[in-house]
């Protein structure tokens, strides 16, 4: 089968031939429909998780996967389309036992630890991490990673409460039609002009321009002095720096993007005000299949962009040149 290999760290993704997987007892063959192109993928490539992560080459990224079931199962049948819930644990920690699998010390995610969906095929070691969708497999895809992350994100806010969310790439912009769904009062701060009117066309209450100040521009420019929740969804010194005095008593700081900032809050600050700091990794079962209803009753939208499979490097570059306006979706 065809596939985009991962080679070598900072080199483009090889597309070869390779051999496909089989369906034996301990997994389900998928014929890959659609795969979402994240940032996770580009944080591999470049290497910027090691240490916290150990990738072993060659390997086929791809963990943003739907794909049609290629031969009976015991819960799926060939012909199904399913969408992937990504993390495979132990199922026998006390993190697996309460749904965070992805918190598990033995997770196994596709197009991490194992083979994922930048190929024809994949094999996925539990079907019961697939869930049955309908509708178009290109604008399915990116709920898989980016809409369960969204919606794990702005679980537990209100109508009524004030966010603010910093940047505008995928995730970020699932979340603001979740919340708004939720009835909060967004302002959205980003420094792409594009992503912005993207976001205008969403329909969020208020945008702000940034040059990089997010947390000065923040105060300046928002009619709202003080936020319940500050959604950070892309987690360098730029947007951790001084974010925390922009919450309200009791408010929240979510911190989703992992662009490897450091956060630094005064104690006072924290004990004073009683705030929270919360980190958003993926998210549960349950997670998931609250935002594939959203999105099959029309509440949200997921802006895919198709590639084909053996265009996957020109999509790296527009997604890392902030030329992607939604979801890079590769399609085989
Ligand atoms: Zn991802
Ligand atoms: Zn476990």
């Amino acid at each position: 089968m065809k596939a985009a290999v991962f080679e070598t760290q900072g080199k483009p993704l090889v597309i070869k031939d390779v051999k496909a997987p089989i369906q034996t007892n301990d997994g389900i063959v998928l014929k890959v429909l659609a795969t979402g192109l994240c940032h996770g993928d580009v944080h591999i490539i470049m290497g910027d998780w090691q240490g916290d992560l150990d990738i072993k080459t060659p390997i086929i990224l791809g963990h943003e996967i739907v794909g049609e079931v290629v031969t009976d199962g015991k819960k799926v049948k060939k012909g199904d389309m399913v969408l992937v819930y990504n993390a495979f644990g132990c199922n026998s920690c006390k993190y697996c036992k309460l749904g965070y699998y992805q918190y598990c010390e033995k997770v196994k995610v596709l197009g991490v630890h194992e083979n994922g969906g930048f190929a024809e095929y994949v094999k996925v070691p539990d079907e019961n991490n697939l869930i049955k969708v309908e509708g178009n497999p290109f604008s399915l895809a990116p709920l898989a990673d980016a809409g369960i992350t969204a919606y794990n994100a702005s679980e537990g806010i209100q109508n009524g409460d004030k966010v603010a969310v910093l940047g505008t790439g995928a995730v970020s912009m699932l979340a603001v039609q979740i919340l708004k769904f939720f009835g909060a009062e967004i302002t959205v701060v980003g420094r792409n002009p594009l992503k912005l009117s993207k976001m205008q066309e969403i329909g969020i209450n208020e945008i702000i321009f940034s040059r990089g100040e997010y947390a000065k521009d923040l105060s300046e420019k928002s009619t709202t002095r003080k936020f319940d929740y500050i959604l950070d969804f892309i987690g360098n010194e730029l947007t951790l720096d001084d974010v925390s005095w922009m919450l309200s008593r009791m408010g929240e700081l979510r911190i989703i993007g992992e662009f490897g900032g450091t956060l630094r809050i005064p104690e006072q600050l924290i004990v004073l005000r009683g705030l929270r700091v919360k980190g958003i990794l993926y998210g549960k079962m349950e997670h998931l299949t609250n935002v594939i209803k959203l999105f099959q009753e029309g509440k949200i939208r997921t802006f895919p962009i198709l590639y084909r499979l053996d265009e996957i490097n020109s999509a790296i570059n527009d997604l890392m040149s902030g030329r992607v306006i939604g979801r890079a979706v590769i399609v085989p």
